[in-house]
């Protein structure tokens, strides 16, 4: 298994610039369904900018990094999202602290921060077909997963199998949080976006950490 340092964690984020700059037009699409079809382009920017902030700045710690995530994707991505997604890596930056390297505890207690984060922010609960569908199985099965001795590898993958069921599970779903809301019943019969943003997040960084 890849180490959870800095520089291990660094590295799934650029994986992940490039899966989020794959599917934007997947993304964008979702959200020209129920939202205004910029869901893609913001993260796309927001992840963008956060490649060139981790070619420039030297994080010296898996916190340090998540931090630099929180302020980059807070500063450039807009919208719900932004300080949505913001919120959840400043949060998980506070749960690992300065830690050299992320343990499967830790990852699970991120990723519950990063939920913590959200909700806090947000006021969304499970099944107001937002990021909190695919978020909060997640840290259910990562937390169940890092109990029962399981390698981050293991923490991580657990979590992206979670999302993606949660993130499917939003398609049946009339939103009651963010601008999908606006459309009421006519917002059942799509993916939400931001749901999915987080599914390809949590899968990517699974693969990350193999
Ligand atoms: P905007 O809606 O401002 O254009 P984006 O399109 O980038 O922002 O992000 C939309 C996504 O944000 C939604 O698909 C949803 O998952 C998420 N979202 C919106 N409002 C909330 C909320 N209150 N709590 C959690 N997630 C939310
Ligand atoms: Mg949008
Ligand atoms: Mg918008």
């Amino acid at each position: 298994m890849a180490t959870c340092t800095a520089e291990g964690v660094a590295t799934a984020l650029r994986a992940a610039a490039r899966v989020i700059a794959e599917h934007r037009d997947e993304l964008n699409r979702l959200d020209r369904e129920i939202g205004d079809g910029d869901h893609g382009e913001n993260m796309t920017r927001g992840f963008t900018a956060l490649v060139s902030k981790l070619d420039t700045v030297e994080a010296a710690s898996p916190g340090a990094v998540l931090k630099l995530v929180a302020s980059t994707l807070i500063s450039t991505v807009g919208g719900a999202a932004g300080p949505l997604y913001g919120t959840a890596f400043l949060r998980a930056a506070a749960a690992v602290g300065d830690a050299a390297e992320l343990d499967p505890p830790l990852a699970a207690a991120a990723l519950q921060a990063a939920l913590e984060g959200v909700v806090a922010r947000g006021k969304a609960v499970v099944g107001d077909k937002t990021m909190v569908d695919a978020l909060t199985p997640a840290v259910a099965a990562a937390e169940s997963v890092a109990v029962t001795g399981g390698d981050v590898a293991a923490v991580l993958s657990a979590a992206a199998e979670a999302a993606e069921q949660g993130a499917e599970s939003t398609v049946p779903l009339v939103a009651r949080k963010g601008r999908a809301s606006y459309l009421g019943e006519r917002s059942a019969g799509h993916l939400d976006p931001g749901a999915r943003s987080t599914a390809l997040l949590l899968r990517t960084f699974a693969g990350s950490a193999r």
